[in-house]
């Protein structure tokens, strides 16, 4: 009891002193031999007392056993409340719980996953609805549209079936498709700045790569413009031995790649072939008779040129 640990509030004493009842209850919950020393005592309120024990089985370092006991007013016995395993200070506890939209990893998501997006996702906006109206003297009013859509029919022949289904030209929803609205939501400009330090730190002008490039991305022929304000920044590398084929690049990245950072020399060329018509090539029409002897090239040639 040396190591006992009290509330201010003064425990019961008969229930302070019911240590073997509580040790009887904690022994009886728990597998043989895993309760240990008796480690402190709180005092719960008016004649209730928790008991505590050491927990001595492997994989609960720190927790105790702890056995409430109780009395009634004026009554002399002390009964059992309950007896439950309890982490101390220094238990080894499990990590805190993360919600799995915390604990997600880019690539985690793999074929056939469904990757829910929060309605209040800062990343995103809404889009074009449909409900806005145009002002009466802007150049997509409703006047403009009629005039626009009447237009388009003179000049669109064929039966409604094969008609366009795109918007109407002047319409709202046609300017909105143009500049890529035309969606429920589209990226805010949160979003927007979070993906452009992504890219940046990924294929950035601070990368080791860009440090040791001798140009940079932008006067580079291997870079694909992309649309949008995130153009003005970024491009697509279409370079395939660069580490950034396929992937965003920013403008200020590069690598040694660079469609102009070193010209590949031309191949040496060949000289044209040099025909020797000052010497006669003598080849032996039959191979000789005997096999064991080769024919002179002199007696050959003697023998060819006297043929001709
Ligand atoms: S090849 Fe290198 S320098 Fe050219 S666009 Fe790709 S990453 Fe940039």
């Amino acid at each position: 009891m040396s190591a006992a640990t009290t509330r201010s509030r003064t425990p019961d004493r008969l229930c302070a002193e019911a240590v073997d009842l509580a040790r009887a209850a904690a022994e009886e919950a728990a597998a043989p031999g895993v309760v240990g020393e008796h480690v402190g005592l709180v005092s719960e309120g008016d004649r209730v007392v928790t008991h505590l024990f050491e927990c001595k089985e492997m994989g609960y370092r720190g927790w105790r056993w702890a056995a409430t006991v109780a009395r009634a007013s004026r009554a002399k016995i002390v009964t059992l409340d309950e007896v439950v395993l309890l982490p101390g200070p220094d238990a080894l506890l499990a990590p805190e719980w993360v919600p799995w939209s915390e604990r997600l990893r880019p690539g985690d998501l793999g074929p056939g996953d469904l990757l829910p997006t929060d309605q209040e996702d800062l990343r995103l906006e809404p889009g074009f609805t449909g409900e806005e109206e145009p002002a009466p003297n802007s150049v997509v009013s409703g006047e403009m549209a009629e005039l626009a859509e009447a237009e388009d029919a003179e000049v669109s022949p064929g039966a409604p079936a094969v008609q366009s289904t795109v918007p109407a030209r002047g319409s709202i929803a046609s300017v909105a498709e143009e500049l890529g609205m035309r969606r429920a939501r589209v990226l805010s400009r949160y979003g927007l700045h979070v993906a452009a330090d992504r890219w940046e730190e990924s294929f950035g002008a601070q990368t080791p790569m860009a440090q040791a490039a001798p140009a940079t991305c932008l006067s580079c022929g291997f870079l694909t413009p992309i649309g949008g304000s995130l153009g003005q920044a970024f491009g697509v590398c279409a370079n395939e031995f660069s580490p950034a084929d396929g992937r965003v690049v920013s403008l200020s990245y590069g690598c040694g790649g660079h469609s102009e950072a070193a010209v590949m020399p031309k191949a040496p060329q060949p000289p044209p072939p040099v025909v020797d018509e000052t010497r006669v090539d003598v080849f032996p029409l039959r191979p000789a008779r005997d096999s064991g002897s080769v024919p002179e090239a002199g007696d050959a040639e003697t023998a060819e040129l006297g043929h001709s």
